[in-house]
């Protein structure tokens, strides 16, 4: 008793660490056209995340041997500063930004008509400033507002959500303590309008009737967050009316 192992995530009344029932989120609000350079960028906060996307083109792929004559390139790279942890992180690509990068661009590829686009690339910085668990998923339900908002054409958004196992629960959204003393962890983010998955990770150990447990919940936070995706969205647009008419 007492040791770091014996930490207690979920107390008598079968709230979290941080107060939260086991299906609730983290509060999250996402800002579209925080960068006037890039062609589209989102700001999002999600918990004690807070992560900006930026995205750039499509413009002519290069070098040219880079270029895909059916489709555009799409290329993400994920990128955690080195003040977004507690202890300073060593800054530059490591293993893991490469994977969070690989399957963040395949997720996005399978939403954006990269057949439109023969030849060329788009590129999406995801750069963590502050990081707080979730994210790759905060990282890429960010960055497929800022493809929507520069105007690329997509099938649907990529909307994510975490679950995971902590303390023998089923619960959503992980905080950081329970991603570090819980048992699993799992990732997944869809296409909402089809449910299709792109993305799906896992750590750790869940049965299968927990597997779905958690996927169940996953599927019913997607709703919520794609909207507040769509919020955001419509805000830029609206005030972009609004500002012709002035
Ligand atoms: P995700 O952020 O998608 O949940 P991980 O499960 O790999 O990805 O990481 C969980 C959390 O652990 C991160 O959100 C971050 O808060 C912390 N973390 C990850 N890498 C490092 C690192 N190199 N140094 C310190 N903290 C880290």
């Amino acid at each position: 008793m007492g040791t770091v192992s014996d930490i207690k995530l979920i107390d008598e009344k079968g709230l979290r660490i941080d107060g939260r029932s086991p299906e609730e989120l983290r509060p999250i609000k996402i800002e579209t056209d925080v960068l006037n350079r890039a062609d589209g960028s989102a700001l999002i906060e999600w918990g004690g995340n807070k992560i900006i996307a930026a995205v750039y083109g499509p413009r002519e792929a290069y070098p040219k041997h880079n270029q895909d004559i059916n489709k555009a390139v799409v290329k993400a790279r994920y990128n955690m500063e080195a003040y977004s942890v507690d202890e300073r992180k060593r800054p530059g690509p490591d293993r893991r930004s490469m994977e969070i990068s690989k399957v963040i661009s395949e997720a996005l590829e399978s939403a954006i008509m990269v057949e439109q686009f023969p030849r060329a690339q788009i590129d999406i910085f995801i750069e963590v400033m502050q990081a707080d668990a979730g994210t790759r998923i905060a990282g890429l339900t960010a960055a497929a507002v800022a493809v929507a908002s520069a105007g690329i054409p997509m099938r649907d958004l990529v909307t994510g959500c975490t679950a995971g196992k902590v303390d023998g629960h089923i619960v959503l959204d992980l905080c950081k303590e329970e991603d570090n003393f819980g048992q699993a962890d799992l990732p997944i983010a869809v296409l909402p309008k089809s449910g299709k998955v792109v993305l799906m990770q896992m750590d750790g150990d869940m049965s299968v009737e927990e597997f779905d447990q958690a996927t169940g919940m996953v599927m019913n936070a997607i709703k919520r967050i794609n909207q507040i995706q769509r919020d955001a969205l419509k805000n830029k647009f609206e005030t972009s009316t609004g500002e012709v008419g002035e």
